[in-house]
C-alpha cells in the first residue's frame, strides 16, 4: 500500500525529459529515468485507497478511465516503496506483456482515474512503470521463455502491430506454434513506423521482437496476407487465424488543391522517416524533409504532434498545427468530472519544442482549411483557412459555422494531413469474407474477438478502430485467450 503518510510529505515529482532546445539536434529519445531514491519515494504516494480506480480500464463518457490492461498498480507500487524490483517486474508481466512501450508512450489513463487526483497529483504510476521493466532489462531479469510444452497447433497473426505482438505472445505461452506475417520490412506496427524515435526508441521495439522469437515465435515480414500470400492459403494452412492489422486508411481532406505537390499523409512522411534514419541515419535522403520550409500540419492528436516533432529535428522554418475544435479548458470542465479521462489543454512533446523555438504554442484552433493554393511547378504554396465557431445542429450535434471576415492566407511549402483514420483496409477482409460492423471495422465482439468466419479472430485497431497501444495489447491478449479456448476447448490464458 505504499506508505501510509506517503501523499501526505511528497508531492508528485517526475522523471525530467531532456530540454527541448538539446533534443531537437537529434532523434534519441527524450525520457530520462528518475533515480531509484526519487522512485521509491513516488511509490511511497499511492496511498491504499481501498477501491482504486487506476486500474478499472472502462470507457465513461466516451472516453478511457483507468488502465485497458487492469495492471495491478497498488501492488507494484507498494513492492517499489519497498525496494521489491523483481517483485514488482513480476506482478507487471501478469497483465502487460509490453510495459517497456506503455510505460513510454501510453497516455495514462490510470493517472486520470487516480483517487488520489481528486484532491492532489496524482501518483506518477507511468514512470514507475517504465522504471521496473528498464531496470528488469538492466539487471538481465527479463529472458526469452519458450513453453515447455508444444500442443502442435498452428496459429497465424496478421500484422506485427501491439495487438498481433501480444496476441502471438500469448499464443506463444500456451505452446501454440505462431507465425506473425507483416507486410512491412520490419516488425511492430505504429510502435516501429508510427511513433516516431525520439517518443519510442526502435531499438526498446526491436529488442522485445527479438525476444518473441527466441521465445520461438515465427517471423515472416515483407508479405501482405490475401496478396502475396493468399487468405485461402493462410486458412487452410493454419488451425487459426488472428486478424490485427490495425484501421490505417486515413482521412482526406479533399478541397481545391488537394493533388498539388507537397501534400502528403502524415503516415507517409512519419514511416518514411524512421525509415530512412534506421537504414541510413537519413543519409540515403528517402524520406520528406521539412528543411526550410513553412510547415502545416492539420490535425490535433497523437500523429500531429509526431509530425511537429518530425520537422522540428528537420529544421522547419516556420510551423503552423490546425485543429477545428475548440481550445480545450484549462481545467476539467463541470460536465468533465473525475475519474473520467480529463478533457483539457496539454502540449505534447512536439508541441513543447516548438514553443521553445519559435516562442508560441504552433496550434491554432477552431480554424477551417478551403483550399490548397500551388505555384506554377504545381507545387503547394500557401493554404486558405476561415475561422469557425460551432453549435449545436437540429439533431443536437456540433456544427462548424464559418465566421465572415476571417479568411486567412497562410505560406506552407509542405503539407501534413493527420486528420485521423477511418478503418481497415478492405483487400485482406474481403477476400477472407468477415463481417465489418458500421464504421468498417472488423465485426467481432469484444471479450469474444471471433468475426463471422469460424477460426478467424480480430483484436487491435482493425476491430476497434483506431485507438490506444494499451487497448490494441488488451485486445491481443483476449483474442489470443479466446482462440486457445477454440483451438483446445478450454484455456488457462488470463
Ligand atoms: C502516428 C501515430 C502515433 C501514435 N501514438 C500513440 C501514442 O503515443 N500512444 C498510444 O497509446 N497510441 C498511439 N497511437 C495509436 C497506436 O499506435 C495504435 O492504436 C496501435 O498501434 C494499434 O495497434 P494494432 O496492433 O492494432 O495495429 P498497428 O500498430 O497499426 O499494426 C498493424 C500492422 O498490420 C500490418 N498489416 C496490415 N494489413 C496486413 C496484411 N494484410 N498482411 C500483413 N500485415 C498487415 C501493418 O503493416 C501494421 O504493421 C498512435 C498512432 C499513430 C498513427
Ligand atoms: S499501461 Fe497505461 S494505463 Fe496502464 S498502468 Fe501503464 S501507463 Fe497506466
Amino acid at each position: 500500500m505504499g506508505k501510509p503518510t506517503g501523499f501526505m510529505e511528497h508531492p508528485r515529482e517526475l522523471p525530467p525529459d531532456r530540454p527541448p532546445a538539446e533534443r531537437i539536434r537529434d532523434w534519441e529519445e527524450f525520457h530520462l529515468h528518475a533515480p531509484e531514491k526519487t522512485l521509491k519515494v513516488q511509490g511511497a504516494r499511492c496511498m491504499d485507497c481501498a477501491v482504486p480506480f487506476c486500474h478499472t480500464g472502462i470507457i465513461l463518457n466516451g472516453m478511457t478511465s483507468g488502465c485497458p490492461i487492469n495492471n495491478l498498480i497498488p501492488e507494484w507500487n507498494d513492492l517499489v516503496y519497498r525496494g521489491l524490483w523483481r517483485e514488482a517486474l513480476d506482478r507487471l508481466h501478469k497483465t502487460n506483456n509490453f510495459p517497456e512501450f506503455t510505460g513510454r508512450i501510453c497516455p495514462a489513463p490510470c493517472e486520470a482515474a487516480c483517487v488520489l487526483a481528486i484532491i492532489e497529483p496524482p501518483v506518477t504510476i507511468k514512470s514507475i512503470e517504465c522504471a521496473i521493466i528498464d531496470k528488469g532489462f538492466e539487471e538481465g531479469w527479463v529472458i526469452p521463455e519458450p513453453p515447455a510444452r508444444r500442443t502442435g497447433k498452428k496459429v497465424a497473426v496478421v500484422g506485427s502491430g501491439p495487438a498481433g505482438l501480444a496476441c502471438a505472445a500469448q499464443l506463444n505461452k500456451a505452446g501454440h506454434w505462431v507465425t506473425v506475417f507483416e507486410r512491412d520490412d520490419r516488425v511492430g506496427g505504429l510502435l516501429m513506423y508510427g511513433i516516431p524515435n525520439p517518443h519510442l526508441d526502435k531499438a526498446v521495439v526491436q529488442r522485445r521482437v527479438d525476444l518473441l522469437a527466441e521465445e520461438g515465435i515465427r517471423f515472416v515480414t515483407n508479405t501482405e496476407v490475401g496478396k502475396d500470400y493468399p487468405a485461402e492459403r493462410i486458412l487452410k494452412e493454419f488451425d487459426a487465424v488472428v486478424l490485427c492489422g490495425g484501421a490505417t486508411k486515413p482521412r482526406d481532406l479533399p478541397i481545391p488543391g488537394r493533388d498539388l505537390k507537397g501534400i502528403h499523409f502524415a503516415m507517409d512522411f512519419l514511416r518514411a522517416n524512421t525509415k530512412s534514419l534506421l537504414d541510413s541515419n537519413l543519409q540515403d535522403g528517402n524520406y520528406i524533409s521539412a528543411k526550410h520550409k513553412d510547415a502545416i500540419v492539420i490535425g490535433g492528436g497523437d500523429t500531429g504532434t509526431d509530425c511537429i516533432a518530425t520537422v522540428m529535428r528537420h529544421g522547419c522554418k516556420s510551423l503552423v498545427q490546425f485543429e477545428i475544435l475548440p481550445k480545450p479548458p484549462m481545467e476539467r470542465a463541470p460536465d468533465n468530472p473525475w475519474p473520467q479521462w480529463p478533457n483539457i489543454f496539454r502540449a505534447g512533446y512536439g508541441q513543447e519544442e516548438a514553443s521553445v523555438v519559435f516562442g508560441r504554442d504552433p496550434r491554432e484552433f477552431c480554424i477551417m482549411t478551403k483550399r490548397f493554393a500551388g505555384d506554377e511547378h504545381g507545387h503547394v504554396k500557401e493554404l486558405h483557412t476561415v475561422q469557425i465557431e460551432w453549435h449545436r445542429g437540429e439533431n443536437g450535434r456540433p456544427v462548424p459555422r464559418e465566421i465572415p471576415g476571417t479568411e486567412k492566407v497562410w505560406p506552407g511549402q509542405l503539407v501534413l494531413l493527420a486528420m485521423g483514420f477511418l478503418g481497415p483496409e478492405d483487400m485482406l477482409l474481403q477476400s477472407l469474407g468477415v463481417d465489418r460492423d458500421e464504421r468498417s471495422n472488423v465485426k467481432a465482439e469484444h471479450g469474444r474477438f471471433a468475426t463471422s468466419v469460424r477460426g478467424v479472430f480480430a483484436a487491435g485497431d482493425m476491430r476497434r478502430g483506431q485507438s490506444l497501444v494499451v487497448w490494441a495489447i488488451n485486445e491481443g491478449r483476449g483474442a489470443a485467450r479466446e482462440c486457445d479456448r477454440y483451438l483446445m476447448g478450454s484455456t488457462d490464458l488470463p
